[in-house]
């Protein structure tokens, strides 16, 4: 199959061609079809897949195809593609992917994104663009200010819109649904479905919704190699330097549950004499660039990232990718390995696993269908027992020493759930 079978016009098949891309993703040859169609599309996948080009290429075409009708009310230039995503980076990712597929097509985007002054996204706006990529904050809040008005758009489209449950935009994006026009072609993607992304999906989509599937589990399973390093929490500093340099990595993404670890492993990295860098929501966009870009050049061995920071980060080559902290939200490990393996490349995730996480560990391998092999033979393996705290824990947090079901809840759930806290602080602040 190549991208001229799927029907999609000349200019944008030279621009695939102009990336490299040789054949269509599974997702690309699925979704590019049903949406030339006038469909509306559900697809449920994950970032890695190709999926950005699969919604990307065909709105480019149709808009294309019916070029001139924006013309129709003179001296109205409006907005006639949108797309929403959760993080900066995902969103300025898509901004790039609608330059360099539409580079021989005559179309503006613009990218708006919170955290940053509004001042040279509104001159955007005001200058007209044809196709807007936004973040739900930012959006909303432009479109109160009167600089935004989607009552003319055609297409769109909902990335990732199980991270937009998990960060808490949900409200932002049912307004963002309603205030569309209800003649539209509607996009929704979601590399999960818990029932309330279902619900959401049915808020937005009409009824001759198509469906596509490209399953994590398939994804996980071919491409990305995966192992469990058993290890204390004490030991994963020494653990993490010992695998970068054993191994020869080059180019390793690093997972951090939080903002304050991220920073921590860096300093351990450097003090390893590894360069690192960090990337995550208390970092400014300036410095998340740069870390980035220099990521992108070589110039970092690792970058040590939290799954917010790290959604959109799209480096084509990236083979390895740990876990220092296991998510104990499963989804988010299938998130975190698919950054490797990326569309046509292979991939390693490696994850460390203390005591404490090890019920993490069992999710994941109910969610990912996979028992996971443990590699023991390493300096410093760890037996899984739960440190006590040196002192009982005075501090009272408002909380009831007693569990749900009305008993003493024991060490692991208090922790467990203070994990969940600080995580879901972190995801918010972000
Ligand atoms: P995405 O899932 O959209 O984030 O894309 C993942 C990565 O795959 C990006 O680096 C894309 O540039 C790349 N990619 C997308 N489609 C193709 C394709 N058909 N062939 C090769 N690489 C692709």
């Amino acid at each position: 199959m190549t991208f001229t079978e799927l029907g999609l016009l000349e200019p944008l098949c030279r621009a695939v061609a102009d990336e490299g891309y040789t054949a269509p993703t599974p997702i690309q040859e699925q979704s590019i079809p049903i949406l030339l169609e006038g469909h509306d599309l559900l697809g449920a996948a994950q970032t890695g897949t190709g999926k950005t080009a699969s919604f990307a290429l065909p709105i480019l075409h149709l808009l294309e195809q019916r070029r001139g009708a924006e013309t129709a009310q003179k001296g109205k230039r409006p907005i006639r593609a949108l797309v929403v995503a959760p993080t900066r980076e995902l969103a300025i990712q898509i901004g790039d992917s609608f330059t360099a597929y539409g580079r021989y097509l005559n179309w503006t985007n613009t990218v708006i994104f919170g955290g940053v002054k509004q001042g040279k996204q509104v001159d955007a706006l005001k200058r007209g663009v044809d196709i807007l990529v936004a973040t739900p904050g930012r959006l909303l809040d432009l479109m109160d200010q009167g600089y935004i008005r989607l009552e003319d758009v055609e297409y769109a489209v909902l990335d990732e819109a199980d991270r937009m449950l998990d960060m808490g935009f949900i409200h932002d994006v049912k307004k963002i649904i309603k205030a569309l026009p209800p003649k539209r072609q509607s996009l929704f993607f979601s590399a999960t479905m818990p029932p309330d992304i279902v619900k959401l999906s049915k808020q937005m989509l009409g009824a001759d919704t198509r469906q596509v599937s490209i399953k994590p589990e398939q994804t996980t399973a071919e491409k990305v190699e995966q192992s469990i390093y058993y290890v204390s929490k004490k030991n994963k500093p020494k653990l993490l330097a010992h695998l970068i340099v054993e191994k020869d990595m080059d180019h390793v993404l690093v997972f951090s549950r939080t903002k304050h670890g991220a920073n921590k492993i860096v300093r351990k990295l450097e003090q390893a004499g590894i360069k690192a860098a960090a990337i995550h929501g208390n970092k400014s966009q300036p410095a998340r660039e740069q870390a980035l870009g220099d990521f992108r050049k070589g110039k970092l061995t690792a970058l040590v990232a939290t799954d917010i920071a790290a959604r959109g980060i799209d480096v084509d080559d990236l083979a390895w990718v740990i876990n220092y902290d296991l998510p104990n939200i499963p989804e988010t490990y299938v998130h975190r390995i698919g950054r490797t393996g990326r569309a046509q490349a292979s991939g390693t995730a490696i994850s460390f696993c203390d005591g404490e996480e090890r019920a993490y560990l069992k999710d994941i391998q109910k969610l990912i269908k996979q028992q996971l092999p443990i590699i023991d033979g390493h300096p410093w393996p760890d037996d899984g027992s739960i440190p006590e705290p040196a002192e009982p824990q005075q501090r009272g947090r408002g909380r009831g020493g007693r569990g749900r079901d009305g008993g003493p809840r024991n060490e692991r759930s208090k922790k467990s759930e203070s994990r969940r806290d600080e995580e879901s602080r972190n995801d918010r602040s972000e």
